[in-house]
């Protein structure tokens, strides 16, 4: 028999899968002479599976008796995992990894899950045990011959005995805090990335996915759409920090990710789920594997975090360029991001801690606003104004684009307040229209103009996060208008601009 089902079934014009260079025919695992050496690959396929790969001899020609295994073999005695005896691939098979095309057999990404040497324990004329020794696993495991079913060759995988010695106790899962900064720069001790505005979060990922938020909380029911994030994962067991992103036209939508994160109940949260899917940006890996990965430096912890995730529709690898945080600030302030973080390479990760190693570059507008109103003060400021609502003249009416309620100091409380008080009460600038931060306004003659810095122009128009600056004399009311505002707040390339070089790969 010259004929081989793995050569039959691939074009290897087009795959990058080793020739099977005509094995001949397939052995039988039952009885064929066992060889040295094992692989398991994580196949992303239409259905993601492991495939278990154990040498075997045909002939003289040492081949690769493959088994499809959806789940995995299984991690826990008494677990059974049904396994599909595939053609025998050949042995050069097992140092592959990479992607298969699209279209073509098996197609999508391959990676090593584990390899090492294994041993034939015993065999029967239905079963065989073997135990593997790799780098990830180690055990006893039995493949039990059920017979042909649906068109396949049928066998359960069952653990007999876990050898893996115990792993290192997982670090605390809490993020690695930056401190802001100034003025982006470039350096080659240091690593940048774009800052993602979303919700940090921890992942851990071990048989499922559970996502803590910055303080602890669990918040794994809240993203159903990231529930199998961890098969994206080549490991047992990892632990990953990164953001919950809302992304809108490529760019991350804080307001998207806001309609989701207080949604309770969990038929609106699937609507949600499907409507406006989030993406998990990853950028680091906190325990893989049994390893704390807190000591290592991040150039090692990036390294294995790009071997370990393979990129999906739901969980994303944070790019990060070298050196050259100048540009990569102007292309993130160009995108309409919220910033750039700077981290050094020879940093190591401290959880919970805010370190100077971590560094935010923000993107921060300016704007120049019309004062229209204010509202009354609670807590600390009652007895004072709480925000001051800011408009903007849209043609000749004024337009509504927030209130601002930070970034003022004693001194500058006390002087708007003079302000408000010469500019008198007046009439309504525009309708309310069911602003809950419009209700109780004491309207004022649109007569001051102030500076605020904000972070976006939301789509409804309104300053993200906006801060009080100072008040400013040299500058009328009418000169504040919605084309510079517009101009001003980044967005106004934003239309025609191609965001294709800021999506994540
Ligand atoms: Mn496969």
């Amino acid at each position: 028999m010259s004929s081989s089902q793995y050569d039959e079934k691939r074009e290897f014009e087009l795959t990058p899968e080793p020739p099977g260079g005509g094995i001949a025919g397939d052995v039988d695992p039952l009885v064929a002479p066992v060889g040295r050496q094992f692989v398991i690959q994580q196949h992303h396929a239409t259905a993601l599976h492991h495939d278990l790969r154990l040498e075997m001899l045909n002939g003289e020609t040492p081949v690769l008796v493959s088994w499809a295994v959806p789940k995995g073999l299984p991690r826990r005695r008494g677990q059974r995992h049904l396994a599909i005896h595939v053609e025998d691939h050949p042995v050069g098979y097992a140092s592959f990894s990479g992607t298969i095309p699209e279209g073509e057999y098996g197609g999508g990404v391959v990676r090593i899950f584990d390899a090492g040497t294994y041993e034939m324990v015993d065999r029967t004329e239905e079963r065989i045990t073997f135990r593997l020794d790799g780098e990830r696993l180690a055990g006893t495991w039995h493949l039990v011959h059920t017979g042909p079913e649906d068109g396949r060759d049928q066998w359960l995988a069952i653990m007999s005995e876990d050898l893996r010695p115990p792993g290192e106790e997982q670090p605390p899962a809490e993020p690695m805090l930056a401190t802001l900064a100034g003025d982006p720069f470039d350096d080659p001790e240091w690593l940048f990335e774009p800052k993602w505005d979303g919700i940090r979060a921890i992942a851990v990922c071990g048989e499922k996915t559970r996502l803590l938020s910055r303080n602890g909380k669990d918040i794994t029911v809240a993203y159903p759409e990231l529930h199998r994030i961890h098969s994206q994962v080549v490991a047992l067991d990892a632990m990953l920090d990164g953001e919950i992103v809302a992304l809108a036209d490529g760019v991350p939508s804080f307001q998207l990710l806001q309609q989701r994160m207080h949604l309770r109940d969990g038929s609106r949260i699937e609507q949600a789920a499907k409507k406006d899917p989030v993406v998990y940006m990853v950028f680091d890996m906190l325990y893989l594997d049994g390893v704390d990965l807190t000591g290592r430096t991040l150039t090692e912890r990036r390294e294995l975090l790009e071997e370990t995730i393979v990129a999906s529709e739901r969980i994303a690898l944070s790019p990060v360029t070298d050196g050259t945080g100048t540009a990569l600030f102007e292309a993130a302030a160009e995108q309409g991001l919220e910033g750039i973080m700077a981290k050094k390479r020879r940093s190591t990760y401290r959880p919970g801690a805010r370190t100077q190693e971590w560094l935010k570059l923000k993107v921060v507008f300016d704007a120049d606003v019309v004062i229209v109103g204010w509202t009354e003060g609670e807590g600390r400021r009652s007895g004072h104004f709480g925000s001051l609502v800011m408009a903007v003249y849209d043609g000749d009416a004024l337009r509504y684009v927030g209130n601002v309620g930070t970034g003022f100091d004693k001194a500058s409380l006390r002087d708007v307040e003079e302000m408000l008080a010469e500019a008198g009460p007046a009439e309504p600038s525009f309708s309310p229209d069911g602003s809950p931060e419009l209700r109780d306004v004491h309207w004022v003659t649109p007569s001051l103009v102030a500076r605020v810095e904000h972070r976006q122009l939301t789509k409804a128009g309104r300053l993200r996060a906006p801060s009080f600056q100072g008040l400013r004399d040299d500058k009328s009311p009418e000169e504040c208008t919605w084309k510079q505002l517009v101009a001003e707040s980044g967005r106004q390339s934003g239309e025609s601009q191609s965001r294709s070089s800021n999506s994540p790969s």
